[in-house]
């Protein structure tokens, strides 16, 4: 049974800021996804703290949000059967410390905030976030 999913993958600015963009992208290919819709923008910080409304209690809430609109990222539409939680997978953990080898934030990541992707975390999620950058 195919179960084609889309989730929102974006690659956050201390990765793009190490020109670590294509090989993250070829980490995506070379695991089964296909990039459907790309773009590199900075946001503002009103964007961030949007995107980011459901930690707006958390203590690290204002660092993140200043952390995301800090410089360019490249955010994309990933499709593959499964996306969201492969795309989880292939992630890693948040804190880049507790990643498994092989995980993007084991690779590249260097710290719980410089965590060089994000990810949708559900099928609801992923729809709401895709949205939030590409529908216009
Ligand atoms: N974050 C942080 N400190 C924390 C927890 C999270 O700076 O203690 C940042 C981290 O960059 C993470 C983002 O907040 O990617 C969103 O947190 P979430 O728990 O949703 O992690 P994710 O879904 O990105 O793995
Ligand atoms: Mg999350």
């Amino acid at each position: 049974m195919s179960n084609l999913e889309q989730t929102l993958s974006i690659i956050k600015p201390d990765a793009v800021e190490r020109n670590l963009e294509n090989e993250i992208k070829e980490m995506f290919k070379s695991n089964g996804f296909s990039i459907l819709n790309e773009k590199k923008i900075q946001i503002e910080k009103s964007e961030a703290e949007k995107f980011y409304k459901v930690h707006e209690t958390k203590p690290f809430y204002d660092d993140l949000c200043g952390y995301l609109s800090s410089g360019p990222i490249v955010v994309m539409v990933l499709e593959k059967e499964n996306a969201v939680l492969s795309n989880r997978e292939l992630m890693g953990a948040t804190n880049p410390e507790d990643a498994e080898e092989g995980t993007i934030r084991k690779k590249y990541g260097i710290s719980i905030d410089k965590n060089s992707v994000h990810g949708s975390d559900s099928i609801e999620n992923a729809k709401i976030e895709i949205d939030f950058f590409f529908k216009d």
